[in-house]
């Protein structure tokens, strides 16, 4: 069957709806540009006059096919592709006949680059319809002729902006900017639309095969845009730090395809896309954001064979600062939540939290006063357990204290049914000593949400020694139920997040000690990827906090026998907190905080430097980002080594997801496989002889070098 069903009717007009059989959603890859070279052919009849390409899905195009695209390990292969879509998109339009896109749904990366290549695009007037390149965001570039076209039809400046930052497009954006013509209200009417623009224009041309054609805007060489080709790259340098070559070579592919004809432009943008498709970058990219992250979407750590769930009624303990957002995010999708606390005005206060997102979400239009009061009536503001009755889960979110977390545990179970779920948001303190103070601790989970709840996307949930299949399974469902992406890991002190981020962290603040210059142990954050240095970051988690954690670490430890191995950057976090300077909270920690006229600046506080006297040799940047990255990477391999982590999959998008692991890497583990695990472990050896054992690389990362191998599920 053809991936393209052609209808040719009595007025001589072909409708050809792209259907890729046995795929959900029409993907550009070999069988799909068949099918339209066989639309192309029949086009060429005489007795047709003009062409409508539609989907029979219900998205236009989703994009190219990134499992053929991972098949390609020479860049001859991908420079080969994008010039054969470019051959049968190029015979499609020079046929001298209309072609005409009816965009039904989603036009997406190459499925927008069929569209372009048709005389004119109409679209359905749908808001949650995306028309767009997204491809920049997996380390690619449009190489179907997209940054080719885009930059002739509306403009080099927006052409750019489109495939450099890769954000979709509404319908009526894609408008106002002439990407598409026209806008219809639905499928009737968008082919009707299509029909009548074909009978007004019998013989079409694209605007860029007329002889006389201009850019819109001007060419790479007009003068109105050479302030954007002088700050465009260091724009995009100071965002990126140079780490994502895609958007250095997509504006490589405008600006030469700017001074050139439409052929020449396209095939210099088939080699700068040739170069992204075999970018580490973009491996790492697509390995982790799409098939891991699929994977973890579809289930793959959620314990098979059980049934879906789904919460009706939420009870939340503690209506502070997690504990309201958790509230705003479940009542947004539906779930009626029971918001407790110790005081009726801290309740309501949890409540008033969600009033003013709801508020503000008014205001700039993307809400409306009916929705926000129908959210609002969901949740429940309470002193009163017996308002828990009837929920199948609750989460609590009092202070990080086991007295207290037992104390509402019981209280809550009290008034439970037998069936529900217990929760607890705890951020520190280990799920299996919580749930002693269960009486059904086969029930009692962890979901670790991350701050603030309404922006972070992770929820990592922490499977206690004595936790279920079925209440992980429950959990699983709840947090995808919230739209948020689930990691499940095993039971451990920081559980993973915590644990691995806390590595990032402390190895800047060692360096500080060591007598590096503060301004290059941040800079190097950055450079790394990373989207907070260190320091800054420190002060934002608070370091009075961080202390507290540490404190009750040794303590525990000490209680089960065990030494404590202190980082030599908790000193430095002691000392500071014995000057007052404990963070942002405080207004000082390694910074000080609130400067500037607006007062929202931060500076390094002055005497950081006599504290901690700047060595007069200072290491290489590469140095200091190594240490960054090679602790954490080492830290994620401990944590599957000894359990904690249950998947690769996990590992790597918990790490982006949860602390903003560089994305470029693909994740805390996908980093030793890109660099390979021999060389990981021949410069952590280097590290571990020069700054200590925490650099030893994990035995986990030794077997692979051993064995030529690589992390994957
Ligand atoms: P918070 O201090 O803002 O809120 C705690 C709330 O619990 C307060 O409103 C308090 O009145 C209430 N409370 C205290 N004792 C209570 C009781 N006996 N019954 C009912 N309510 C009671 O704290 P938070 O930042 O929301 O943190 C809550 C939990 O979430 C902690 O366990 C923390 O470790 C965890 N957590 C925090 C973060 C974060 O970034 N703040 C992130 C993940 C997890």
């Amino acid at each position: 069957m053809s991936a393209v069903q052609l209808t040719l009717g009595d007025d001589g007009l072909l409708v050809a709806a792209m259907d890729l059989p046995g795929r959900p959603m029409n993907v550009v890859g070999d069988e799909l540009m068949a099918g339209i070279a066989e639309a192309v052919q029949k086009l060429a009849d005489p007795a047709v006059k003009g062409l409508v390409l539609s989907s029979a899905k219900a998205d236009f195009c989703a994009g190219g096919d990134l499992d053929r695209m991972s098949k390609w390990t020479k860049p001859e292969q991908a420079f080969e592709a994008s010039m054969g879509m470019k051959a049968v998109l190029r015979q499609l339009e020079l046929q001298g006949k209309p072609v005409v896109a009816a965009i039904n749904g989603h036009a997406l990366g190459g499925g927008l680059e069929i569209a372009l290549a048709c005389h004119a695009r109409i679209a359905i007037d749908d808001p949650r319809l995306k028309i767009g390149q997204p491809e920049v965001k997996l380390g690619l570039l449009p190489g179907g002729g997209g940054t080719a076209r885009l930059s002739r039809l509306v403009g080099i400046q927006p052409a750019l902006q489109i495939c450099a930052e890769g954000n979709d497009l509404s319908p009526q954006q894609a408008l106002g900017l002439g990407l598409v013509s026209e806008l219809a209200q639905d499928r009737d009417d968008l082919i009707a639309k299509a029909r009548a623009w074909i009978a007004a224009h019998p013989k079409a041309q694209q605007p860029w095969d007329a002889p006389k054609f201009r850019f819109p805007g001007g060419d790479s060489r007009a003068p109105a845009l050479g302030p954007l080709w002088s700050i465009a790259p260091s724009v995009a340098a100071a965002k990126s730090w140079g780490n994502y070559p895609a958007v250095q070579h997509i504006m490589s592919a405008i600006f030469e395809g700017g001074l050139l004809g439409f052929d020449a432009a396209c095939e210099v943008e088939s080699r700068y896309f040739a170069a992204c498709a075999m970018s580490q970058e973009s491996r790492n990219l697509i390995g982790t954001l799409w098939y891991q992250l699929n994977a973890i979407k579809k289930g793959a750590s959620r314990p098979a064979g059980l049934p879906a769930s789904k919460v009706r009624k939420l009870g939340i303990l503690g209506a502070g600062m997690m504990g309201a957002g958790i509230a705003y995010v479940s009542a947004k999708v539906g779930i009626e939540v029971v918001l407790l606390d110790t005081t009726a005005e801290a309740a309501e206060r949890g409540k008033a939290y969600s009033q003013g997102l709801l508020d503000k979400a008014v205001k700039k239009g993307r809400s409306t006063i009916e929705k926000r009061d129908a959210l609002l009536a969901r949740i429940t503001p309470t002193t009163d357990y017996a308002r828990l009755d009837g929920c199948d889960l609750v989460i609590e979110a009092v202070f990080e204290d086991r007295a207290i977390k037992a104390e509402v545990t019981r209280k809550a179970e009290a008034v439970l049914a037998t069936s529900a779920v217990f929760a607890s948001n705890t951020s520190t303190l280990p799920i299996t000593g919580l749930a002693q103070a269960s009486t059904r601790p086969a029930q009692f989970i962890g979901l670790h949400f991350f701050s603030p709840v309404d922006k972070m996307p992770l929820v990592e949930i922490i499977v206690g020694a004595k936790t279920d299949d079925a209440t992980l399974a429950r959990g699983f469902d709840f947090v995808q139920q919230i739209g948020k992406t689930p990691i499940v890991v095993n039971d451990s002190r920081g559980f993973y997040t915590s644990r691995v981020f806390a590595t990032y962290v402390m190895e800047g603040i060692a360096m500080l000690a060591e007598g590096v210059h503060p301004r290059s142990i941040e800079v190097a954050g950055l450079q790394a990827g990373m989207p907070m240095p260190p320091l800054a970051l420190q002060d934002e988690v608070s370091l009075s906090l961080s202390l507290h954690v540490a404190e009750q670490t040794r303590k525990d430890l000490a209680a089960e026998g065990k030494p404590t191995v202190e980082h030599p950057g908790m000193a430095v976090i002691r000392q500071l907190c014995e000057r007052g300077r404990i963070g942002k909270k405080a207004g000082r920690g390694f910074y000080d905080w609130g400067q500037g006229e607006d007062g929202h600046g931060k500076a390094l506080w002055p005497e950081l430097t006599k504290l901690y006297p700047t060595a007069a040799r200072q290491p290489a940047q590469r140095e200091l980002i190594d240490r960054l990255m090679f602790a954490q990477a080492n830290e994620a391999a401990r944590c599957l080594q000894e359990g904690v982590l249950r998947s690769v999959a996990d590992a790597n998008i918990g790490s982006i997801f949860g602390w903003g692991f560089a994305p470029f890497q693909g994740g805390a583990l996908q980093f030793i496989n890109a660099m390979g695990a021999k060389a990981f472990v021949a410069r952590a050896r280097e590290l571990a002889a020069r700054f200590g054992p925490r650099f030893e690389p994990a035995a986990n990362i030794v077997a692979l070098a051993e064995q030529g191998g690589r992390y994957a599920d």
